[in-house]
């Protein structure tokens, strides 16, 4: 890895000095400034519906959770929300929901999509690129989604380790499908991202060390990851601390600048859950490396329905982007941002003018 070893990895998780620390998110920012630029670039997040099938132990809004308003957004609803932040500049969404094996609802979606890809086709700037996280489907599912114009799938693993899988997702839910998924996206040709939470009960430095040697691997694309928040409406809930727990926000900080110096030329959100449990989690996570933000545009009366985690903070598009100037980054309008990497992995030139 790098000029690392696996032991130096975890010596950077132990290790608490402040001013190796602030070295480590200098030369991650270096690194992203040296590969990418000083540019980041904009997702439009939806969460159009909070329906789930599924029952993950760390979900708050899980199947079990008979506590929650469910809600899903109409087609017209999301349309309408994906041309009004087209007019804002916005020129890539990320569609998420729960995750469904009804094919009407894959339909459905492949709609959505079809549409938004037409109408803001016919405009100046070009089509709006949209990423969809809607999770496990099937390889005709994905196609159908990538046919109606789709061209990114964030599928998040949450934990490489096959046991601490097993530990926060009910026996159902299988992490061999959850691999078999992400490489039927690759084959079909999306940009792929996956990720993992940080600061899991049970989780410890060397399974981190693992997700990063997973996600190079796998040649990801995209990288999604952020801290383990809990939510009182689920099992992992219930778990006490240890004392030997990892801290998910340091770590989460650690995680990424490793990434960016692991995998320099992939996309790396900036997650909500680390803007959540700091409130300089924004500006660490774009010195770690971070080059991509996603402001939530799920109507307001829907957010709280929407807590995957508890206490999620919504940050406006005007305090992001103060943010990230005053970090020295620059904030880019009507633009795809793609993942430099996918190029790369598929020896193509990257696009200017998307
Ligand atoms: S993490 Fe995704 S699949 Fe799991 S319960 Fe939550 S929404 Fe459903």
């Amino acid at each position: 890895m790098f000029q690392y070893s696996e032991q130096n990895i975890l010596d950077i998780f132990k290790n608490q000095d402040e001013n190796d620390f602030q070295r480590l998110l200098d030369t991650a920012n270096h690194y992203r400034i040296k590969n990418l630029g000083n540019t980041v670039y904009l997702r439009g997040l939806i969460e159009y519906s909070n329906y789930c099938d599924r029952n993950c132990f760390y979900c708050g809004i899980r199947n079990d959770n008979k506590k929650i308003q469910r809600y899903r957004l109409s087609s017209e609803e999301i349309i309408a929300i994906a041309m009004e932040a087209y007019k804002q500049g916005y020129h890539s969404l990320a569609i998420q929901g729960g995750e469904f094996e009804d094919q009407r609802e894959v339909d459905y979606m492949a709609g959505v999509v079809s549409k938004i890809k037409d109408l803001s086709g016919a405009s100046s700037y070009g089509s709006m690129g949209i990423t969809l996280s809607i999770g496990e489907l099937s390889y005709q599912q994905y196609l159908k989604l990538w046919e109606a114009g789709a061209h990114r799938y964030l599928l998040r693993i949450e934990s490489s380790d096959e046991a601490l899988f097993k530990k926060i997702h009910p026996p159902s839910q299988s992490y061999h499908k959850r691999l078999d998924c992400l490489e039927a996206l690759k084959d079909i040709g999306f940009q792929v991202g996956t990720g993992v939470m940080i600061g899991l009960p049970g989780q410890n430095y060397e399974h981190l060390v693992q997700d990063l040697r997973f996600f190079m691997e796998r040649d990801i694309d995209m990288l999604g990851m952020g801290p383990y928040i809990a939510h009182p409406a689920t099992p992992l809930f219930k778990r006490k601390k240890k004392s030997n727990d990892i801290d998910p926000y340091t770590s989460s900080i650690k995680m990424m600048a490793l990434a960016r110096l692991l995998m320099p030329d992939i996309n790396m959100v900036a997650s909500t859950a680390i803007q959540s449990l700091h409130s300089d989690g924004l500006k660490l996570a774009l010195r770690a490396g971070a080059n991509i933000v996603m402001p939530v545009l799920t109507p307001e009366a829907c957010r709280s329905d929407y807590n995957l985690y508890t206490n999620k903070e919504y940050k406006s598009l005007e305090k992001l982007s103060g943010e990230i100037i005053s970090s020295g980054l620059q904030l880019n309008y009507w633009k795809w941002g793609d993942s430099l990497h996918y190029y790369r992995r598929k020896g193509l030139s990257y696009p200017v003018n998307i």
